[in-house]
């Protein structure tokens, strides 16, 4: 809300400022229509009033010419003169449509009118009072607007003196009403009013406002009216009059001497209810006046209306001619020109908002968006780190477990040691001992001359260096090199070999060995020896597992394909318990009392080198099963 602030204040300067213009601009604009209406208005009506004046305008100066009326002014008592006056003038009027015409003698009595026969005729009248009369006995044409004596309607005279031999004699006037010059008169909104010398309107399109006074209007002021209509009543006011309410009143001289032309009659020529005079920048007048009927003391009761007034001399008549234009289509206008105006301008306001507002959330959510990015971020971070720290400590971990590891290998290399010292202590400390009493028992033997007693001594001795020999012979396996390249063996030599080692024990034993046929044909990548040496092992030790059996038997079954050669020994003894099924092939791993367990850890380790496989199971039929397969070679190809 504090960051909108801003932008309302200013929507709101600018709305002040565009009612500002609208108002000021729509006011000139509405004034200018109203000010070229009411002089459009005003022109007419001037068009139309000097039309109907001057159709008379002239008619005196032609009827002072007429021989009738000169003759009657001459000789005012013949009766014949009267008549034929009275009917001439009767005849002129109705001709050219005149109200009246009459003929006044110098002493300002009626000497003959075109209403001789009417009840209210002007025969006999005195209207020296009248300055029409004044006028044209001055010698000159007079004119003259006044409230008819007798018939009480509005009238304007025209006169013109009758010369005879230089001499006035009498003088001619025509008179025309101006009862219904108002009645077309139209426009609502504008009124006409038509004034005298001293601001007293006798036309007015409203009926109350004749009779009453405008007052001086402050470009011209009753002075150069009254110069330019040569008034002889009273003498001109010296200076211009004031401009206000205060104007517009006669003074009770003016009213006084008024009354006593009898010019407007009874009427009390109260002046309007102006409220307010103002003259604006372009020179326009405008009033404020109550413009309801009314007498001028009770202004609460009537309604105020303002207006423009645009007026216009007409010194030839005597007259001012004014339009009084009301300004209520500039205040409707205005209405209208504002209401549109802003309008607008708030539906723009409110884009402008809506627009603004938009922005903001926009800003504001790029602002959330980008604020959770940031966090995620930092996660994604802190998660990195995390797993890096982790990772650390796991190949911390690792190594801590490969040194562990390489530990736990030493002392195990450790125990190894230990036990195949204590191994080959055991089985040669015999034999070592052995010797060493036939030794010493020889030389006592050689002092005494017993020679054949020595020879006996140092085949004993002979005969324990072999055992000791045949004790150390598996052991040089370990010895020797692992990656030793195969040859060709043939199978057939491989068996042979093996019986001539085994045979004595075989025969001994009674036992029974089955082997396969077609052994010739069969070669396999390796060392005869060592292959024999793994073979006498495997019979050796199915020899053993059948001791106490009457008739042992031996079973050497083959297998072969294109890329190996298999060979299985099987014996008919108890066979491999589950324990010996997993640690038969690990060093020193033995069940009998007098074995070192090393025979078939040597013999996988053989088989092992030389790309074959040894495998330990059970028959289902009963016994041990050894398998023994062996990568096959051909020699053909090696020749
Ligand atoms: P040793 O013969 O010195 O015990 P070996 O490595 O040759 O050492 O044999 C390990 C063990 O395997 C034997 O002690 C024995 O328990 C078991 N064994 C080997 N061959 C057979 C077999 N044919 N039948 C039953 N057990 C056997």
């Amino acid at each position: 809300m504090r960051e909108r602030s801003p932008l309302i204040l200013l929507l709101l300067l600018g709305m002040a400022l565009l009612a500002f213009v609208l108002t000021s601009s729509a006011r000139m604009q509405a004034m200018e229509q109203i000010r070229e209406q009411a002089d459009a208005n005003l022109s007419r009506y001037i068009v139309s009033l000097q039309y109907q004046l001057d159709r008379h305008r002239d008619l005196p100066r032609l009827l002072a010419s007429q021989q009738q009326l000169i003759s009657l002014l001459e000789h005012p008592g013949n009766a014949q003169n009267i008549d034929t006056a009275n009917r001439y003038l009767a005849w002129v009027n109705a001709t050219m449509g005149a109200t009246d015409s009459y003929v006044i003698g110098t002493d300002g009595i009626t000497r003959a009118a075109s209403n001789w026969d009417q009840p209210h005729s002007f025969i006999g009248n005195d209207y020296s009072f009248r300055p029409y009369f004044q006028q044209a006995m001055e010698g000159g044409a007079g004119r003259y607007f006044a409230l008819g004596n007798t018939s009480r309607v509005r009238g304007y005279f025209f006169s013109y003196p009758v010369l005879q031999a230089g001499q006035i004699i009498g003088i001619v006037v025509v008179k025309v009403d101006l009862e219904d010059i108002e009645a077309d008169w139209s426009d609502p909104l504008q009124d006409i009013l038509v004034m005298d010398e001293d601001g007293v309107i006798f036309i007015s399109t409203r009926a109350y406002w004749r009779f009453r006074t405008l007052g001086y209007l402050p470009e011209v002021g009753r002075q150069t009216l009254r110069q330019s209509y040569g008034n002889h009543e009273s003498q001109p006011r010296a200076g211009r009059p004031p401009v206000g309410p205060a104007a517009s009143r006669l003074t009770e001289m003016d009213v006084a001497r008024i009354s006593a032309s009898r010019r407007y009659g009874q009427a009390p020529l109260l002046p309007l209810d102006i409220i307010r005079r103002e003259v604006t920048e372009q020179g326009d007048l405008l009033l404020t006046l109550v413009d309801t009927p009314g007498i001028s003391s009770d202004r609460q009761s009537g309604r105020a209306g303002h207006y423009l007034l645009r007026s216009r001399l007409l010194p030839d008549a005597g007259m001012r001619v004014a339009v009084l234009a009301s300004l209520r289509p500039l205040q409707s206008s205005l209405l209208k020109t504002l209401g549109l105006g802003l309008t607008f301008y708030l539906i723009l306001a409110a884009l402008v908002l809506f627009f603004s507002a938009r922005h903001r959330m926009k800003q504001r959510h790029q602002a959330e968006l980008q604020q959770a990015h940031e966090a995620l971020e930092l996660r994604v971070k802190l998660r990195t780190r995390e797993l890096t720290d982790a990772n650390q400590r796991l190949q911390q971990e690792i190594e801590q477990h490969h040194q562990t590891q390489n530990q736990l290998i030493q002392t195990a290399k450790l125990a190894v040691l230990g036990q195949l010292s204590a191994g080959i202590n055991h089985e040669l400390s015999q034999p070592i001992t052995a010797i060493r009493h036939f030794a010493d028992n020889g030389r006592k033997l050689l002092t005494r001359g017993r020679a054949e007693a020595v020879t006996t001594n140092l085949a004993e001795i002979a005969g324990l260096a072999d055992r000791m020999a045949s004790i150390l012979q598996p052991l040089r396996e370990f010895a020797r090199p692992q990656q030793e390249s195969g040859r060709g063996v043939n199978l057939q030599h491989l068996r042979q070999g093996v019986m001539v080692i085994m045979g004595s024990q075989l025969e001994q034993k009674q036992a029974d060995i089955s082997w396969p046929e077609g052994l010739e044909r069969l070669w396999v990548t390796g060392d005869i020896g060592r292959l024999e040496q793994v073979l006498v092992n495997l019979i050796g030790n199915a020899l053993q597992a059948m001791i106490g059996q009457s008739s042992p038997r031996i079973d050497i079954r083959l297998n072969s394909q294109s890329q190996w050669v298999r060979l299985s020994v099987r014996d008919h003894g108890p066979g491999l318990n589950p324990d010996a099924l997993t640690h038969v092939f690990e060093p020193f791993y033995t069940t009998k009392p007098t074995g070192m367990g090393l025979g078939l850890s040597i013999s996988h380790r053989i088989v092992h080198s030389l790309n074959g496989r040894l495998e330990a199971a059970n028959h289902p039929q009963g016994g041990a099963l050894f398998t023994l397969t062996l990568p096959s070679y051909s020699p053909q190809e090696h020749a």
